[in-house]
């Protein structure tokens, strides 16, 4: 498959907005992380159109638990990705616990979806050992997106050879899981980046909000295969 294209709108969008973009994308290699109320409506307009939940509950199934939603509603919305770990949830809602990310991975997995799960330059700190075996049990349902901290939404990337060198080193420590590159990713530096031969593809912020912009790094990813 080509590289992976990943979009994340973070709390951003409309219904007019998800039409937009359902309207114009068609590439089988590009998925959308869209606020949750939206995935049933994009599902019912496109059941074919990747879609990609930015958090879920620690708690499964269904239950008393007010304002949180579960994998297992995701699923039901058509959603096959979960964001798991994103620095902002991290950073403004002290995400940091280990053991609920643990559970988050398990709940995104045991409904037959696949995590983003994403770390900084912290890496050896955020996933310890039980982490380390779940993605060494789920390889083929765990993507990692190493999003350095310094380069979200700050139009700052690192060189490419040091994307390249993290990369190389995190596929060795983590089984040659697929890695997705994330921060400040844009029209103009998405072909080299995701021309990185370690990479599996990139997640995207800020540009997916522009449609104009996140069709030239869909553009930039053709020909390229993970
Ligand atoms: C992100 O939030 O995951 C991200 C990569 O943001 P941006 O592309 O805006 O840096």
């Amino acid at each position: 498959m080509n590289k992976f294209i990943v979009g994340n709108w973070k709390m951003n969008g409309s219904l007019s907005f998800v039409d937009a973009f359902l309207d114009s994308i068609e590439e089988q290699n590009v998925a959308i992380a869209i606020p949750q109320v939206f995935l049933a409506y994009a599902y019912s307009r496109n059941p074919k159109f990747k879609l990609v939940a930015q958090n879920c509950s620690i708690y499964d199934k269904f239950g008393a638990h007010t304002g949180e939603i579960s994998a297992d509603i995701l699923v039901g919305l058509g959603c096959q990705y979960v964001i798991i770990g994103h620095s902002e949830r991290r950073h403004m809602f002290e995400e940091d616990n280990i053991s609920n990310i643990l559970k988050k991975l398990n709940n995104v997995i045991s409904n037959n979806m696949t995590a983003i799960l994403c770390v900084d330059e912290r890496y050896e700190k955020l996933i310890n050992r039980e982490t380390l075996e779940f993605i060494k049990d789920n390889i083929h349902n765990v993507i990692l997106a190493y999003e350095p901290l310094s380069a979200i939404g700050t139009g700052k990337t690192p060189s490419i050879s040091e994307i390249s060198n993290i990369l190389n080193l995190l596929k060795q420590k983590y089984f040659s899981v697929n890695i997705l590159y994330g921060g400040s990713v844009n029209s103009k530096n998405a072909r080299d980046i995701l021309s990185i031969s370690s990479l599996d593809g990139v997640l995207v912020g800020g540009a997916s909000l522009k449609l104009g912009e996140f069709k030239e790094i869909i553009v930039a990813s053709k020909d390229l295969i993970a």
